[in-house]
């Protein structure tokens, strides 16, 4: 039987400055929901603590885990464009971290456990509809392959929490190396405090990019080429964030702070997800250039670490910044060359795959599976209205295959392990949603075990990946969580 990893208390730059000592306020009648037994499993947990009143406890804030003490830390951000110059953890306590078994950090975060100083007069509540979501994209999208904050486990309350309706409260505990944020240097360079930006910079370099000690540029280079490769990750399964802000954004390149977002069902490029953007500000199809956006809000922040000399640093903030494109087109041109099965490259590919998007944006059809069924034409052809277009295009694509070496059977299955069968689509979540209002988390245990193999058609599973229903359509989903 395992032990509990050591805990210490979890903030980067233990300078008072950063954060504050700040304990969760207890739900003292939260249930667990959920966990994630893939995770247990990766730290290492003990079966018998996660089954036990202690991991409960530890969720509902409760009980603090072993040798550390709860914080909650400060940062700013741009929020639709807007810079705040203040928020924070305001409904969010780090409770601890300690180290994983390949030497890696990891910080245990509760999500929804009580005000903080940084609540801003809200409650520091979440409801259990945005909770459960948020466990179930992180877990899905880390096993899709896409870098996230993970979540362990999902805690659900009677505890009343007023939005547009009441709700019930729940809470999420997420894991990640490090749950910084662009929003965290964007803080103190407002500010004017150079110090604190280089202190921070220096503690997540020190422990998350090592092989970048002492070299600013590289670190920053760093976190441009993985925030382009988790754009050009997320266009190609169709995942909406739903808010892009820069405080939204990890300084670890993860997807981090799931609320209205979405994956595409019906493909609309210029989908918004979240209700609350009423300028698509953060439509699918904007989502690259916001995250290139967001690094230059970064690179602004970092400026004091390239140079004292302010031309000299901007100038050089505009080079690093300029990889961002580069590391994107590369990275989005090989992942959509894999789910369209093209091993080697020609110059008419693009042009091929471009126009398949657009035949299915045309008719507006479902985004997962024409890709997922390319290699199966009686199945695709089910999918697409225009039999006629269809056609002349799987004539293109057909004569484009003839120039590729693979067997039709491996490339069906290099195919089908990156274009997914699973995703976590609206109207699923909103299936495990009422259910899991009711105390029943079955629904919610079945889909996330579809979920976690979302490449492998699964027995018995087949709702789970088929179009969504026509009642799908009228969800809405807002910032409200
Ligand atoms: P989000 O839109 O969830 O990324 O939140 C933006 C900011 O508002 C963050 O600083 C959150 O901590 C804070 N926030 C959101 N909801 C609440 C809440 N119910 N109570 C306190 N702070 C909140
Ligand atoms: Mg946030």
């Amino acid at each position: 039987m395992s032990n509990l990893p050591t805990f210490e208390t979890a903030f980067e730059a233990l300078d008072p400055a950063f954060c504050v000592p700040c304990a969760p306020t207890p739900l003292a009648d939260l249930q667990l929901a959920h966990h994630s037994s893939a995770l247990a499993t990766t730290l290492n947990l003990p079966a018998d603590w996660l089954r036990g009143d202690g991991f409960r406890q530890v969720i509902a804030g409760l009980a603090p885990l072993p040798g550390a003490s709860p914080q909650a830390s400060v940062y700013a951000g741009h929020q639709f464009g807007q810079f705040v110059p203040q928020l924070g953890d305001g409904r969010a306590h780090l409770i601890g971290r300690h180290h994983g078994a390949d030497g890696q950090l990891c910080s245990w975060q509760l999500k929804g456990s009580g005000p903080t100083p940084y609540s801003r007069g809200a409650d520091g509540r979440a409801v259990l509809r945005s909770s459960l979501r948020e466990y179930v994209a992180s877990e899905a999208l880390h096993a899709l392959g896409i870098p996230s904050t993970r979540a362990l486990a999902l805690g659900v309350s009677n505890q009343p929490v007023r939005r547009e309706t009441v709700e019930r409260a729940a809470i999420v505990l997420r894991i990640a190396p490090s749950f910084l944020r662009f929003g965290h240097f964007e803080f103190y360079a407002a500010r004017g405090q150079t110090d604190q930006v280089r202190q921070l910079a220096d503690a997540v370099i020190a422990q998350h990019f090592p092989q970048s000690v002492g070299r600013y540029a590289d670190w920053l280079t760093e976190v441009i080429r993985r925030t382009a490769q988790l754009m050009a990750q997320w266009q190609t399964v169709g995942f909406c964030h739903g808010v892009m802000n820069s405080d939204n954004f990890s300084i670890l390149g993860l997807t981090i702070d799931y609320g209205p977002y979405g994956f595409l069902d019906a493909f609309d490029p210029q989908h918004i997800c979240n209700h609350s953007d009423h300028s698509g500000r953060y439509a699918w199809d904007q989502q690259p250039a916001v995250g290139q956006w967001n690094c230059a809000r970064l690179l602004e922040a970092c400026l004091s670490l390239l140079s004292d000399d302010d031309a000299v640093a901007i100038e050089q903030a505009n080079t690093l910044l300029g990889s961002f494109a580069t590391v994107y087109t590369d990275t989005v041109s090989a992942r959509w060359r894999a789910k369209f099965g093209l091993a080697t490259q020609q110059p008419e590919d693009d042009a091929l795959m471009q126009d398949f998007l657009r035949l299915i944006a045309k008719g507006r059809h479902d985004f997962t599976l024409c890709l997922r069924h390319l290699p199966r034409r009686a199945l695709l052809a089910d999918l697409v209205l225009d039999q006629g277009a269809l056609a002349d295009w799987l004539a293109r694509y057909d004569a484009r295959l003839a120039r590729e070496s693979l067997s039709q059977a491996t490339r069906t299955a290099a195919m089908d392990a990156v274009n997914p069968l699973y995703v976590p689509r609206n109207h699923l979540l909103e299936l495990a949603i009422r259910a899991a209002e009711q105390d029943d988390f079955s629904v919610l245990d079945r889909l996330m075990r579809a979920l976690m193999q979302p490449f492998t058609e699964q027995p018995g599973m087949d709702d789970l990946a088929a179009l969504p229903p026509d009642w799908s359509a009228a969800l809405s989903v807002s910032c409200s969580s």
